[in-house]
């Protein structure tokens, strides 16, 4: 079974073609142009996703050395994201599977993050049901049970910002482009993550929220620059650690009180800010802590990637869960 797995929701556009649910190609274009403006710009990632469509679906069929007539399914990203982007993802699968006669797949972007895991690859273990899968990307933020592939239950989520933006927003702050969460992360490996103490928010239940680390990172900075204007020079290395150490702390706390209410000890993490080097050490370390057994998917599966969609187009393949042409994308989903 070949399936074309096709993602635009956001910035990157990218293509991907899986053979029963092991990656052949998986091209992704990232978009430069949002640098200079601090964040992504809803319009000119609708253009550059026009540009690219093509070439990146043309790439991936090339690189998996196979033709389009060989392909079994179209798998694309229906939502959630930014209308105008899934707009060009949407209309490009409908059109290719109408002319090529083969079925059409609608796959929930958020679903794909988890689902990432179950890609067939070599020294990489799937996860079993039931999980806890933790999705972090720079949209969202949720601790979901996993019971099966497609019967999962969103048990928290942040009430303002995702943890994506908390790194991005706190990269900006000090200065750093966007998107500032790798950066982040580079800077905070030479760190002390204790130098500079940040409270953490008091939430109830499972839910997050990251709008006050953001508000506490800005005052502190302020504050500082104010007294030395060289601070931030002086201390990078410093602040991105202790405002990794917060949000990961944050992280950790929720995902043990989710283990804990449910029982569930397997635990798997997603999204963009999965890629993060202290959250994967972290949450290894759960693992003689707490007696976690944890999932880190390959690196590039952890940001948006067609090859996440393809799975799921595969998955949904094997169940004939196909859709029609009346689909539309939709910029808000839940599953
Ligand atoms: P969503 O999946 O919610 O629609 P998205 O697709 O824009 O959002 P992803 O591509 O999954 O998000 O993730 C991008 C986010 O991941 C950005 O906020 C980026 O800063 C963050 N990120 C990527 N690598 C790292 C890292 N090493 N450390 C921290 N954050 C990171
Ligand atoms: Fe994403």
């Amino acid at each position: 079974v070949y399936i074309l797995g096709i993602e635009s929701s956001c910035d990157d556009t990218s293509a991907s073609i899986l053979c029963n649910g092991h990656v052949l190609s998986n091209v992704v274009a990232s978009q430069k142009i949002h640098e200079q403006y601090g964040g992504v710009v809803p319009e000119l990632a609708s253009r550059a996703h026009q540009q690219n469509i093509v070439p990146v679906v043309d790439q991936a069929i090339k690189q998996a050395n196979i033709n389009k007539s060989d392909l079994s399914a179209i798998a694309f990203t229906r939502g959630p994201g930014l209308m105008g982007s899934l707009l060009v993802g949407t209309s490009f699968a409908k059109s290719l599977a109408l002319s090529l006669e083969i079925p059409l797949i609608d796959v929930n972007h958020m679903q794909a993050h988890i689902l990432a895991h179950f890609i067939d690859e070599e020294d990489f273990d799937k996860p079993e049901f039931p999980f806890l899968a933790l999705t972090i990307s720079g949209g969202h933020t949720q601790i979901v049970k996993v019971t099966d592939h497609f019967d999962m239950e969103i048990i928290g989520e942040t009430i303002d910002d995702a943890v994506g933006e908390a790194f991005d927003k706190s990269a900006k702050i000090l200065g750093l482009p966007y998107p500032g969460g790798p950066l982040i992360d580079k800077h905070a490996q030479s760190g002390n993550p204790k130098a500079f103490p940040f409270t953490k928010p008091r939430v109830d239940g499972l839910n997050f929220s990251f709008s006050g680390l953001k508000t506490a990172v800005l005052y502190f900075v302020q504050k500082q620059v104010k007294e030395n204007p060289d601070f931030i020079k002086e201390n990078l290395e410093d602040v991105c650690a202790s405002i990794q150490y917060t949000i990961i702390n944050i992280l950790i706390d929720k995902l043990k009180k989710a283990s804990k209410e449910t029982g569930i000890k397997t635990i798997a993490i997603g999204g963009g800010v999965s890629a993060n080097s202290g959250i994967r050490k972290s949450l290894k370390e759960g693992e003689h802590k707490y007696g976690w057994k944890t999932f880190v998917p390959k690196f590039e599966y952890t940001t948006d990637n067609a090859a996440m969609i393809g799975i799921v187009g595969y998955l949904k393949y094997l169940k004939r869960d196909f859709t029609d042409m009346s689909i539309v994308a939709k910029a808000r989903i839940k599953f």
